[in-house]
């Protein structure tokens, strides 16, 4: 495994690979990396001959006064976790966006996905954020220009917004969505989970907690979304501060007015200054 931090390398390397027929798959992070993102970079080396993993904590996705700044680098450990793939690309914000990015004439051009996929869920906290995770990703696969592209259901808003840019745009990579990887507890992985005093983890069990129940109640009939949503409450104390749980359709997002196999049901609270998110599909 070998790591490299200029746009010119990855592309030399990959063209290196093509020529020899291999396919290349491509594994989007921003670093930190745990268990979650190890399940893409395994489905990856399983899938295609040849796997780059991208490190880059992208600002351009990060709203004012969100975790920019603290985010965890940990970049030493992210190439011990990833060492099965052949290459890490982690270039700085000067090599993604040019010197003063963000409001230079470096870089002026942005991929905004549809309204209305964005104007819910995680977007309506999040303003901009999924235009830059857009944007990234697109950057992303005209740098690499693999094969196939693996994303995590943790974060599925944004895998169905890829799934649909890449519909819209034509672009040839197919975009594999790989499960959610849990702790034994239930809570799923996640950077920001090392942001969590001991006593918010616990509490940050309540957001599986309240999606596996809602997929047992609806296993068991229920199909009324109030119903469903009312059982939340048994999980939930004054630490938490419930932003969303919505039940949306898996393709358009669409909402729901009654649940059926088609629905993920999203939640996002907040435990102090944590965001977590969290979402499952019904049909189990
Ligand atoms: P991030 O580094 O948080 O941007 O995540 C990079 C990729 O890893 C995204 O496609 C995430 O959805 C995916 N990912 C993060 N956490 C998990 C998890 N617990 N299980 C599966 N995939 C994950």
């Amino acid at each position: 495994m070998k790591a490299v931090h200029t746009i010119e390398e990855v592309r030399e390397q990959v063209r290196e690979w093509k020529k020899q027929g291999l396919k290349v798959g491509l594994v989007p992070t921003m670093g930190a990396l745990h268990a979650g993102h190890l399940s893409l970079i395994k489905k990856s080396v399983e899938t295609c001959n040849r796997t780059v993993v991208s490190v880059f904590v992208n600002p351009i996705q990060f709203c004012p006064g969100e975790d920019l700044d603290k985010y965890p680098r940990t970049f030493e450990k992210d190439c011990e976790t990833a060492k099965i793939a052949d290459l890490i690309f982690a270039p700085s914000p000067k090599e993604m966006y040019g010197e003063g990015h963000i409001l230079s004439n470096d870089f002026l051009t942005y991929v905004i996905p549809p309204y209305f996929y964005t104007d819910k869920l995680c977007g309506k906290s999040r303003v901009g954020h999924f235009d830059g995770v857009c944007t990234v990703v697109n950057k992303l696969f005209n740098i690499v220009q693999p094969d196939f592209a693996f994303f995590g259901e943790k974060d599925r808003q944004q895998l169905i917004i890829i799934k649909k840019m890449v519909k819209d745009l034509n672009i040839p990579i197919e975009i594999v969505g790989c499960p959610i990887v849990r702790e034994e507890s239930g809570l799923a992985l996640s950077s920001r989970n090392s942001y969590l005093t001991p006593e918010q983890k616990q509490d940050a069990l309540a957001l599986s907690k309240i999606l596996f129940n809602i997929q047992n109640c609806y296993k068991k009939g229920i199909t009324d979304i109030s119903a469903l949503k009312e059982t939340a409450y048994a999980f939930l104390n004054k630490n938490h501060d419930l932003e969303y749980l919505e039940f949306r359709d898996e393709e358009d997002l669409e909402e729901k007015t009654i649940a059926d196999d088609r629905t993920i049901v999203f939640i996002a609270l907040r435990l102090g200054n944590v965001r977590l998110i969290d979402n499952v599909s019904l049909k189990g």
